[in-house]
């Protein structure tokens, strides 16, 4: 099956007891049992529901993985995967990674005795250095936010394979439709389904999958123990969701282009960063492990005050954080998702106060340039 037709067949099709060519939203919590322990496969919904577990293989499918899990959110799938961890281990994660996974991991997880070290996972020669005796896994992003700096995922796993490590790569930014970790070597893909997988700014959700069915069955284990589950509804949202995500990707990816090449002919705008640019220092890597480039693209418009009225002047350019929805969205890092960064800090890692992220919807490309051009003459 090739991946568009995967979209709509993989997983589970449809219902067979009905025919319904839509999975079916099991809202129930509990099942009922024939005889003490003999019932149809699912007893309790924590622990498996039809609907979630349609997602689940879809996931899996998509993910050329074995198994997938379903929570209720993007936090929630990475905190179940470091509970795979002990008091006493040490992961490497990236630098530049969302901030909620840097949050938790040095905010809840380091109480916990579970230890992380922050490098720019683009290089490295920087992940070798800070692996340690007790450490036990390499968490990344590629591309990165909101400099989309590229990680080599092959070389990671190589890393990874000889320090007997781990590898978690948080795929959001890519999707399964541009960019297959698994197949690079990585053990376990997260997503933050609330962004392109979802789509549409309707949902919260996040998804892990594996390739090892001993690694699943912890990771079972920890989904049913901790309980942070996806519910059914949601489940069919992000199942209906996925069917486009071949049309949208493809859509968000052309307009990003065609942006990222408008902006780099302007004078006024300093840097572009999109990997899809030849000039891009990660563009070799994204063209050897991806299959495209993404949606997402960050520039520099000069200073604060411009951006800031390139901000209040768009029509089309949602202000708010998140990303990978059919509309268009923009926002400053530096005042928004990176602004708890100490300022000098900041502007060493190019978090200038003049850069500007987009997440590309998939509105006409004509109407988003037009849109733009205007709020940076205003
Ligand atoms: C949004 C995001 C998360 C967190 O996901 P939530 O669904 O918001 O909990 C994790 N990683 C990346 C790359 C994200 O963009």
């Amino acid at each position: 099956m090739r991946l568009d037709t995967k979209l709509i067949h993989g997983g589970v099709f449809g219902d067979e007891h009905t025919g319904a060519v839509s999975v079916p939203i099991y809202q129930v919590s509990t099942y009922k049992q024939e005889a003490i322990g003999k019932h149809k496969g699912y007893e309790y919904s924590r622990t498996g529901n039809p609907t979630r577990e349609a997602l689940e293989s879809l996931i899996a499918d998509l993910e050329n993985g074995k198994r997938g899990f379903a929570f209720a959110s993007g936090m929630a799938a990475i905190s179940t995967v470091v509970s795979l961890f002990d008091q006493g281990d040490h992961l490497v994660i990236g630098d530049d990674v969302y901030g909620g996974t840097y949050r938790v991991m040095s905010n809840v997880f380091n109480r916990m005795g579970i230890e992380s070290t922050f490098v720019d996972t683009s290089r490295p020669e920087n992940v070798v250095e800070a692996i340690r005796p007790n450490t036990r896994a390499v968490l990344m992003e590629t591309p990165s936010n909101p400099l989309l700096k590229v990680t080599d995922i092959e070389a990671m796993a190589a890393i990874c394979r000889e320090k007997e490590l781990l590898l978690i790569v948080d795929n959001t930014f890519m999707t399964p439709y541009w960019q297959n970790p698994l197949d690079l070597g990585a053990d376990i893909v997260v997503h933050s389904a609330t962004k392109y997988l979802g789509g549409h700014s309707d949902v919260v959700a996040g998804l892990v999958v594996v390739k090892d069915e001993e690694l699943g069955e912890k990771i079972h284990f920890l989904q049913n123990s901790i309980g942070g589950v996806l519910p059914p509804h949601d489940s069919w949202l992000l199942i209906r969701g996925m069917k486009t995500l071949g049309l949208r990707m493809r859509q968000h990816e052309a307009n990003t282009r065609e942006l990222a090449e408008w902006l780099q002919k302007r004078s006024d705008i300093t840097q572009v960063y999109y990997p899809g640019l030849s000039d891009h220092p990660g563009h070799d890597v994204a063209t050897k492990q991806a299959r495209g480039f993404g949606g997402m693209i960050s520039f520099d418009v000069g200073s604060g005050e411009r951006a800031e009225q390139v901000l209040q002047k768009t029509r089309y350019f949602t202000l708010a954080e998140s990303l990978g929805a059919v509309e268009s969205l923009i926002s400053v890092p530096a005042r928004m998702t990176h602004a708890s960064i100490p300022p000098q800090r900041r502007q060493e890692l190019g978090i200038t106060d003049g850069l500007i992220r987009i997440s590309v919807g998939v509105e006409d490309i004509e109407d988003l340039l037009q849109d733009l051009d205007q709020a940076l003459r205003a």
